[in-house]
């Protein structure tokens, strides 16, 4: 029942933002933070402050980091994000705002200017001093000769995935873009998110008092259902490919 109406709302909607978090990319075999098997399980938080002041934790944060890269950069989008990919396709699209860090939505065929990074991308490795940027695989290489935390070959400064940790200031415009396309739109689709990472997660909030439908599909509960106007409590690559077949 509740598949039939989100078939029928995203049938009718011309204008959809998708939001996706961690959760889309779990069956492609990252894991995500929150769940009981997620990196939070295994690994203690770095924030910002801690990794610039302190050198044991930038290191203790690069060791993390090129752990899970392999699986990182070895996985494939999954029929999740295709479903995504449809609906750009049928033209309903118009922004995909996400909380990943994987790049697995360009990946499966989003174009970059479609795609919202609100936490970066740990594809790439920037410098906090110059902002010159690097390949994730080349600082790889370096740890892995013996570099224990990398510093930029231009300037000195401290490398650092370009991606946004706790106490980090996000990317001003691409929150700009994310929250215009939030109010702007017919129907709002939250997928694989906890709903509890601020601001990201006022988004479907902003969408909503503006008037959109909201649909949210997570596995787990979040503090956004009691104003959602439809809550699938699924898997998301079961429902969400189902929720897009509409033609
Ligand atoms: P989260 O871990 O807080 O929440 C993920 C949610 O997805 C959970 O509620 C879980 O129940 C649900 N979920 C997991 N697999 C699912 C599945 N197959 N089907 C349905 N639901 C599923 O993640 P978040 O809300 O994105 O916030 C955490 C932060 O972690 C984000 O800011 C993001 O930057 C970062 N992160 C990113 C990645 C990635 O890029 N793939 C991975 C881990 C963490």
């Amino acid at each position: 029942m509740s598949l039939e109406q989100a078939r029928s709302w995203i049938k009718r909607a011309q204008s959809i933002i998708g939001f996706t978090g961690a959760g889309i990319s779990t069956e492609s075999g990252i894991p995500d933070f929150r769940s009981s098997d997620g990196v939070w399980a295994r690994n203690r938080t770095i924030d910002f402050d801690e990794f610039v002041r302190d050198k044991s934790s930038r290191i203790e944060a690069w060791r993390q980091k090129v752990a899970i890269w392999h699986e990182m950069r070895e996985a494939e989008p999954n029929s999740g994000h295709m479903a995504f990919v449809e609906l750009a396709r049928l033209g309903k699209l118009k922004s995909m705002i996400t909380q990943n860090i994987d790049g697995l939505h360009q990946r499966s065929g989003l174009t970059s200017a479609m795609v919202l990074e609100l936490h970066g991308t740990t594809l790439e490795v920037m410098c906090l001093s110059c902002r010159y940027r690097i390949p994730m695989d080349e600082a790889v290489d370096r740890i892995k000769a013996g570099e224990q935390a990398p510093v930029c070959h231009h300037c000195g400064g401290i490398l650092k995935t370009a991606t946004v940790s706790f106490g980090q200031a996000m990317p001003q415009d691409v929150v700009r873009k994310a929250e215009n396309a939030a109010v702007s739109c017919e129907l709002f689709l939250a997928v694989g998110s906890s709903l509890v990472v601020h601001p990201a997660a006022g988004l479907p909030l902003m969408a909503k008092r503006a008037g959109a439908r909201l649909i949210i599909v997570n596995r787990a509960a979040t503090p956004l259902d009691k104003i959602a106007d439809l809550v699938v409590n699924d898997e998301i690559g079961k429902v969400l490919p189902k929720m897009v077949e509409i033609s």
